[in-house]
């Protein structure tokens, strides 16, 4: 599933494509809406006013004279993206709405460009997990997905992450728990725990306060890393231009189980935790 980096990516290159342009139709083709989202037409007029990210969340703010912002949010869940085709590039083949689109949405020409000019999105889905949520401000922050967001890692601080770890279930469990910490799943907890030496089993209240600064400096160190090399491409994750990420090639631990320690050369152990598969260093990560 993408997490925060790839999301990150994904908002950093849609957002070129359909800033400052109205959207002329947004169309379900296959039911993807959550129940509590209004329906796809109510977005005809408005215009792409800034796409963000928050958490897992690709979210873009519309705006239309006269009206309240609506907010289009879709979570890509397992196999989920979104494609963005400017210009020409609509007539390209996979521009067509497929097997796998599940939603497709025409914007218009910016102010100064040719009326022919314009922009489709189109949201593809093999798994058809992932979710799209319209709604004005106040719907937004009551959807349950998202008004029990924990705070975004790379801004929250040490001291807060350092509170926010805490409990006793085990760490990887808690830094996956998308109330306590928003944006972070299976490839970049297991890969921060390596690298912060801790024992994916501990319980978070086991973890000494440098424990958790160490582990919060490692966390952000390699999402802003993922970032940079815009995210890791496992199964189906591309950018909304088609390209994929490089981050796969820095794993330490995750896809790694049996293989040896990078750093130590014990063999890499892999187990389940609360239903996710785990996979880390039994020498470098130890359990105390
Ligand atoms: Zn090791």
């Amino acid at each position: 599933m993408p997490e925060l980096p790839e999301v990150e990516t994904v908002v950093r290159t849609l957002a070129p494509h359909v800033l400052h342009r109205t959207i002329l139709s947004m169309t379900e083709v296959k039911p993807c809406r959550v129940p509590e989202s209004l329906p796809c037409r109510v977005v005809a007029g408005y215009t792409v006013a800034e796409v963000f990210r928050r958490g897992k969340f690709i979210t873009a703010r519309l705006a239309k004279e006269g009206s309240e912002d609506l907010f289009w949010v879709t979570h890509l869940r397992m196999t989920g993206s979104l494609m963005a085709y400017e210009g020409k590039d609509r007539e390209k083949e996979a521009a067509n709405p497929g097997k796998y689109t599940r939603c497709v949405v025409e914007l218009g020409a910016r102010p100064g460009e040719s009326a022919t000019e314009g922009c489709r999105v189109l949201f593809n889905d093999v798994r058809t997990f992932g979710r799209i949520f319209l709604g004005n401000s106040a719907a937004l922050e009551n959807w349950s997905s998202w008004k029990k967001l924990g705070p975004e890692p790379l801004t929250m601080g040490e001291e807060a992450f350092a509170r926010a770890i805490r409990g006793r279930r085990n760490i990887k469990t808690v830094l996956m728990d998308q109330h306590v910490i928003a944006g972070i799943g299976n490839i970049y907890a297991d890969e921060s725990l390596f690298a912060a030496g801790i024992h994916p089993a501990r319980t978070a209240d086991s973890l000494s306060e440098d424990d958790k600064k160490r582990l919060y400096r490692e966390l952000v160190r390699l999402l802003l890393l993922s970032i940079q090399e815009c995210g890791s491409s496992i199964r189906d994750y591309h950018d909304a231009n088609g390209n994929v990420g490089a981050f796969q090639n820095h794993f330490m631990v995750y896809g790694r189980g049996g293989e040896l320690c990078q750093l130590c050369g014990a063999r890499l152990k892999k187990i389940v935790l609360n239903g996710r598969g785990t996979v880390y260093c039994p020498r470098c990560q130890k359990k105390r």
